[in-house]
């Protein structure tokens, strides 16, 4: 996909403007890449057709090249059909995994499990597959290893039973996870027997797991899950191999849903958030394209960063994270600090500031890592008993996040003082790259 892609998109760049028969051309071969990715064909007909009318009604915006206006048209439409990552809250709820039989239901338990581990939760599984050889023992010894909570009854056929048994044995554990059998294919069976677990374990959320190099089927079993239990989210497994995961596209569009993670390897720590970002990246097989986007956001004056809502005092957590990781790329802090004529601002920087080394930048990620989406936009809210569980799911000390609070204060701080600058701080934020 990525290379006739970029074949593609290289024609525009040639022909050096937008007109119809370039659009036309180009579109063509988007469709024909997106289709040889298994993506559905209904859906590269409606993405192509918004395409091709944005591309030719809408201004380029200046400062932008005929190419980088298309890459992004062609961005914004596929966020458009991915959307979102599945938010997933951190508290007590009970999950159902679904899928196939091979499709990563099993693995991505496992996964899961640690994640929330990490997260500072107790996790605790129910096996309830009892029609694969071999899954009780797969799953235990995946547990065991992880030192998560295991329920299950090998040998005993009845799935429903073993579920029900299991959700009330491992009742005092926060993220209850209910790993079920698949068929090789979406046999009747199959479906019923979900509907009967999900009667009995109510889940709070609805994984499907699929595999990544799925293809056209995806839609399918999609839709046939969705029919029945309902789907609240997608994880796509296998992503480390050469798939692109075209076939998720589809199945996110068919129920509505989003995707929650994606795996990228055999083992319990092989689990990523999904970036809808990375994952276009991928789709598309161009790894600049989120510079690229952000490069086309700032020609049409947009931030990455709110930095109006940051001099008024609204430095969020996660604002610090984006700073902190672009700071990584940029050297040391104090350098950049000293670049700041920082007198005449009246902003008042302690020497602390400073002092924040490549360490320290790593263990603080490593921290707002294990901190809820709440947690990063109000870090207010964060008393001892977060304290606590960011510092159990992270592995750090309660004094480390005490630490990077301090920090976080220290800089929003910081922020403020800026306000008080005569000058136009976007404008130089802007010219030194942050
Ligand atoms: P289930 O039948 O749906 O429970 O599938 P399993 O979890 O047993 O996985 C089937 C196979 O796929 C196993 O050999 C796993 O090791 C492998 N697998 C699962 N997820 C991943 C992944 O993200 N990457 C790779 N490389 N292999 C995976
Ligand atoms: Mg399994």
């Amino acid at each position: 996909l990525g290379n006739s892609l970029q074949d593609a998109l290289k024609k525009i760049v040639k022909s050096g403007r937008i007109d119809e028969r370039t659009v036309n051309e180009v579109v063509k071969d988007i469709q024909r890449a997106l289709l040889q990715s298994d993506v559905n064909v209904k859906l590269v007909m409606q993405m192509s057709k918004h395409i091709k009318e944005r591309a030719l009604k809408e201004e380029v915006p200046s400062g932008m090249s005929p190419r980088e206006h298309v890459i992004r048209i062609v961005y914004q439409e596929l966020i458009n059909i991915i959307g979102k990552s599945t938010d997933i809250p951190l508290k007590p709820q009970t999950i159902m995994m679904i899928g196939l039989q091979g499709s990563g239901k099993t693995t991505t338990t496992s996964k899961l499990a640690r994640y929330f581990q990490r997260k500072g939760l107790k996790p605790g599984v129910v096996c309830a597959d009892t029609f694969r050889p071999g899954a009780y023992q797969q799953l235990k010894t995946l547990c065991t290893k992880l030192n998560v909570a295991f329920y299950g009854e090998e040998g005993n056929p009845d799935a429903v039973g073993i579920v029900e048994r299991g959700l009330k044995e491992l009742e005092k554990n926060d993220i209850l996870i209910v790993d079920t059998a698949g068929r090789h294919s979406l046999e009747s069976d199959l479906i019923t027997e979900m509907e009967e677990i999900h009667a009995v374990a109510k889940p709070d959320y609805k994984l499907l797991v699929l595999d990544g190099a799925i293809g056209q089927q995806a839609s399918e079993q999609a839709r046939a899950f969705n029919e029945s239990i309902g789907i609240s989210g997608v994880v796509i497994s296998k992503l480390d191999g050469t798939a692109k995961g075209g076939g998720a596209l589809s199945a996110v569009s068919e129920t509505n849903s989003s995707i929650a993670f994606i795996g990228i390897g055999e083992t319990p720590d092989d689990l990523e958030r999904f970036e809808a970002d990375r994952f276009i990246s991928r789709l598309l097989g161009m790894g600049d394209i989120k510079s690229l986007i952000e490069k086309a956001e700032e020609a049409l004056g947009e931030e990455d960063f709110d930095m109006e809502s940051m001099l008024r005092g609204k430095f969020t957590l996660k604002d610090m994270y984006k700073q902190l990781e672009s700071l990584n790329k940029m050297g040391p802090m104090k350098q950049i600090m000293q670049m700041l004529p920082l007198g005449g601002m009246g902003a008042k920087i302690p020497e602390d500031a400073y002092q924040v080394t490549g360490d320290k930048l790593g263990r603080y990620r490593v921290l707002m890592d294990s901190m809820t989406e709440e947690e990063m936009l109000n870090p207010r809210i964060i008393g001892s008993a977060r304290i606590k569980r960011i510092a159990r799911g992270s592995g750090c000390a309660p004094e480390d996040v005490r630490e990077l609070l301090k920090y976080h204060k220290m800089m929003q701080t910081a922020m403020k003082g800026f306000r008080g600058g005569k000058f136009n701080m976007q404008k130089m934020m802007k010219k030194m790259g942050m």
